[in-house]
């Protein structure tokens, strides 16, 4: 009964674990949160308001497919004065999250057999995607000693004829890091007269640390014509579950990719467009909540570095810390599932991300439980 194409499909582990740490803590389980891929804050108020006046005044229907002229144009403007995008408002579409985003596509490039370029680690949903579409994906392994970073020379040697697609995701889900200018450029200057499109995932953007400043792909030399820039409101506003993210691409991209929103979502929620008009114009909220993850980052990051057996890596960008495990002899999974049963630290195993001996703990929880988990984690690596 079930489609060849779904056979292949994993399910998702973010989400999976996730579900099962809330359903812990509902249960009174004390689990310490380290598996969380959301923000720990609430939405903004300034943001529940203003949605909850759009309902009141009747923004309850259909938008157009690709999102209200308002939030599209809020959005060019960011992209345009923030990104260095050289993007107009017809470029944009409004999507049911920025995971749709990516899927939509993904299904509206790929063929049979295209092949689709992502770096390890990487986030678990791009290869399944891709395998939806029926594509080849084509692993980049990437190395710890370099920075988990893709070079020109990796990238260089992976291209084949058949390469139809690079998926770049900046600052990265699940290693925290990010790529300056000069490291984007040489990117550049291998794909650019490659035909190849770049899939730019830059949903962390607002999450640099150390001064990192965020430059988008797109911005750079004419890569605005092979490029489409992901982005959306989970991550900066806090938004999960409202389901608003967006893509940027060129004129003739966004025309076949219209066409597949019109078929299958056809706009994203009304009520999330309006909160989201808000919240883009808000340049504040973002930076206090950035203050703060760099503060529990620095706090994880210190102490797990005093504990034998787990080496983190200090990420300069989301709310990911990745760790190296291999001196446990455990597995990604063993280490993470014993973690979660002896001691109720709940953390996400990278095995899944393509990177077994790795694990990722997010530090979108409260200080406390920070503290909390880094004394059980010694507890755990102290009895191995
Ligand atoms: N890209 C990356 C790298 C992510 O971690 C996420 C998190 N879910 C998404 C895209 C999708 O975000 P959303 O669909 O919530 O906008
Ligand atoms: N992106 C988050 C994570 O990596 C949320 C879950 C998901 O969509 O995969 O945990």
């Amino acid at each position: 009964m079930i489609s060849s194409r779904v056979k292949l499909l994993s399910s998702s582990s973010t989400l999976k674990i996730t579900a099962l740490t809330k359903k812990l803590k509902k249960e009174g389980r004390d689990v310490v949160n380290f598996a969380a891929g959301e923000p720990d804050f609430d939405t903004p108020s300034f943001i529940k308001e203003k949605a909850k006046l759009a309902i009141d005044q009747g923004s309850t229907k259909y938008t157009p497919s690709a999102g209200t002229n308002e939030i599209r144009q809020a959005i060019c403007n960011k992209l345009k004065e923030e990104n260095n995008i050289p993007c107009e408002a017809p470029n944009i579409i409004v999507t049911s999250g920025a995971k749709y985003a990516i899927f939509a596509s993904m299904v509206t490039f790929l063929d049979k057999g295209d092949e689709v370029l992502v770096p390890a680690p990487f986030w678990v949903s791009y290869p399944e995607m891709a395998k939806l579409c029926g594509a080849k994906i084509k692993i980049i392994k990437t190395k710890a000693k370099d920075g988990f970073k893709l070079s020109a020379d990796l990238l260089a040697r992976a291209i084949s004829k058949k390469t139809k697609l690079l998926v770049l995701n900046y600052p990265s889900n699940p290693t925290g890091v990010t790529y300056n200018e000069g490291e984007l450029k040489a990117i550049y200057d291998v794909v650019k007269d490659k035909n190849i499109i770049v899939l730019s995932d830059e949903i962390y953007e607002i999450l640099t640390y150390d001064g990192a400043r965020h430059v988008s792909f797109a911005s750079i030399g004419d890569a605005h014509k092979f490029t489409v820039t992901i982005n959306g409101f989970s991550k900066s506003f806090s938004m999960t579950g409202w389901r608003l993210g967006y893509l940027e691409a060129a004129s003739n991209f966004i025309e076949a990719i219209s066409k597949v929103i019109d078929h299958t979502t056809s706009c994203a929620s009304s009520v999330s467009q309006a909160a989201g008009l808000a919240a883009i114009q808000d340049k504040k909220w973002p930076q206090t909540m950035r203050e703060e993850f760099e503060k529990r980052r620095n706090m994880l990051f210190g102490g797990l570095s005093t504990l034998k057996k787990i080496k983190p890596f200090k990420p300069n960008g989301t709310f990911y810390m990745f760790c190296d495990i291999k001196k446990s002899g455990l597995s990604s999974v063993e280490f993470s599932s014993s973690l979660l049963d002896k001691h109720l630290v709940s953390t996400i195993p990278a095995d899944s991300f393509g990177a077994e001996g790795f694990i990722r703990l997010s530090f979108a929880t409260s200080t406390q439980d920070i503290e909390k988990g880094i004394a059980r984690i010694k507890e755990f690596t102290s009895s191995l």
